[in-house]
């Protein structure tokens, strides 16, 4: 049997190489953070990660799970409900509900599982969900996994949410979902208007802040910071694989009953490890920080609006953004891929992203800022983004 099967995904493999969606990994052999080393032996200014806050090798963190690893060891080797469960779990489920604002939380291994686990437990055929078209893959798996009726909106788009959710009508619950912070645009939710419409068209509605946690608001509480609606969503799902510390483990927040449902029903959390006690360790300390202050939003804040001010000044397109990541907008498939590889040759990493990630003609390079980049790492990167810019005719 397997030689057919090996032909088969062997021709399946050079498709997605001749269709150029082909992906290869790059070696780090650093920590990460601003400035990163590949296995090549190249050391470049690293512009591509999602360690908003420079987080992912901070010191205090670090300690916090050495010293949790000695005094607690290694794994927990069970599910939660069994043995499973530590006092480290706990306090910091209560640390995500504080920052937050919610009244209870359930973690799970990854933001993944949270989407995965969340929907499936709470709704059933009767009722309906209403999705954006730009939602993450855990959100279209998860919602895949729940028998509820299906309806999509166009990215952020109030008058398409406003339809969906009058056809939406007859069924018994309506939950709206939708991203914090889109991935490939920056842009962030309207959770005013989508509170406005769940209110007129009784709904509920559920918040990914994975990309606007740590990231989004004045100090970091995300998309209901932003948009003044702290505690006024149901379910907020998120990670701390991003602005959180980078390691591993997601969470579901919200109101307590549906936490309290999510841990009797949901698969991921019923029948999955959680996180170790060292990363919900440094995940409490990491925490505690937030709480005494926001000198990290404030860099990255600053951070971001210096860069995109810059890349503006220069000549750049740089699609509208109110989170850490910037777009700078190329259309051409082929001259953002070209432009990404001569920036790395600069000693700037960053990727380029094309059809099928983004639409067809909208090519172009994500940035993601950090609290991690002094400004001579941006000014580099604005210098070579300028330089590149003009050698390949993008800038007069
Ligand atoms: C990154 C991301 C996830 C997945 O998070 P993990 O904890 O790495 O599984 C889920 N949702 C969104 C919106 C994300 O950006």
């Amino acid at each position: 049997m397997y030689d057919k099967f090996q032909k088969h995904l062997t021709s399946q493999i050079n498709d997605i190489k001749a269709a150029g969606t082909y992906k290869n990994e790059r070696v780090l052999v650093s920590p990460q953070y601003s400035q990163i080393k590949v296995n090549t032996g190249k050391e470049v200014l690293n512009f591509c990660a999602n360690n908003y806050l420079g987080l992912a090798n901070n010191k205090q963190l670090v300690d916090a799970a050495i010293k949790c690893l000695q005094e607690r060891a290694y794994g927990m080797a069970s599910v939660r409900f069994i043995c499973g469960t530590s006092d480290l779990h706990k306090e910091l489920e209560a640390k995500i509900a504080k920052f937050f604002g919610t009244e209870d939380t359930i973690l799970y291994a990854a933001c993944f599982d949270a989407n995965g686990g969340v929907f499936e437990p709470l709704l059933t055929d009767e009722d309906a969900i209403i999705s954006d078209a730009l939602n993450h893959a855990s959100i279209i798996d998860g919602v895949r996994l729940c028998k509820a009726k299906r309806f999509r909106y166009a990215n952020a788009d109030m008058a398409d949410l406003e339809k969906q959710l009058q056809e939406a009508q007859s069924c018994r619950f309506r939950l709206i979902v939708t991203d914090g912070v889109f991935s490939m645009d920056g842009n962030v939710a309207p959770m005013d208007k989508i509170l406005e419409l769940a209110n007129k068209y009784d709904a509920m509605v559920m918040v990914d802040e994975s990309h606007s946690a740590g990231v989004v608001g004045k100090t970091g509480r995300g998309v209901t910071e932003l948009h003044n609606c702290r505690g006024k969503v149901e379910i907020i799902t998120g990670t701390l694989g991003k602005a959180f510390g980078g390691a591993i483990g997601g969470f579901t927040t919200g109101k307590k009953e549906i936490i309290e449902m999510l841990r009797q029903r949901s698969r991921p959390y019923l029948f999955s490890n959680s996180i170790p006690p060292m990363v919900a360790a440094a995940g409490i300390k990491m925490f505690e920080m937030m709480d005494q202050t926001n000198e990290l939003q404030d860099k990255l804040h600053a951070n971001t609006d210096y860069f995109i001010g810059k890349m503006k000044e220069a000549g750049f397109d740089i699609k509208p953004t109110q989170s850490a990541i910037c777009a700078v907008m190329l259309y051409d498939a082929a001259l953002a891929g070209k432009f990404a590889d001569k920036l790395l040759e600069e000693g700037i990493y960053v990727i380029g992203f094309s059809y099928p990630v983004v639409p067809q003609n909208q090519a172009r390079i994500r940035v993601q800022l950090s609290a991690a980049h002094e400004k001579e790492h941006l000014d580099k990167a604005i210098a070579a983004f300028t330089k590149i810019g003009k050698e390949l005719g993008v800038l007069k």
